[in-house]
């Protein structure tokens, strides 16, 4: 990847050079234009369609069946092991709790432990 990128930064700069109408310009004040116009470029990547701050939260998550989720059997709040600080796995909810369902084996909060088990 990194050869890629030297080449194809080399070849624009000789194509730019032969170029008399633009000024002359070092290779190395070349290329540095170029990875800033990529670090300007990641910076402002949008994040994509849909809900930027909850599809993170979920990504992050422990992926729950929704046959185990909802079916009311055994989803019992306990302390997470060793009193570990686990993100609430509630939609919306960015609470740091030491709670979590025994059966789904994520964090909740007891706020959403009722929202998240039932439909
Ligand atoms: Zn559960
Ligand atoms: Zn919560």
């Amino acid at each position: 990847m990194k050869c890629l990128v030297d080449s194809g930064t080399v070849n624009a700069w000789c194509v730019r050079r032969k170029c008399k109408s633009k000024p002359p310009i070092s290779q190395l004040v070349y290329r540095r234009q170029i990875v800033l116009h990529y670090l300007e470029k990641c910076k402002t990547v949008p994040k994509g369609p849909g809900r930027p701050s909850t599809s993170k939260n979920s990504l992050t998550l422990n992926w729950v069946s929704d046959d185990i989720r909802y079916d009311q059997v055994g989803h019992l709040l306990v302390s997470t092991i060793d009193k570990k600080m686990k993100r609430c796995a509630g939609e919306g909810c960015s609470s740091s709790i030491r709670t979590m369902c025994s059966k789904c084996n994520v964090g909740i909060c007891i706020d959403c432990n009722f929202i998240f088990h039932n439909k």
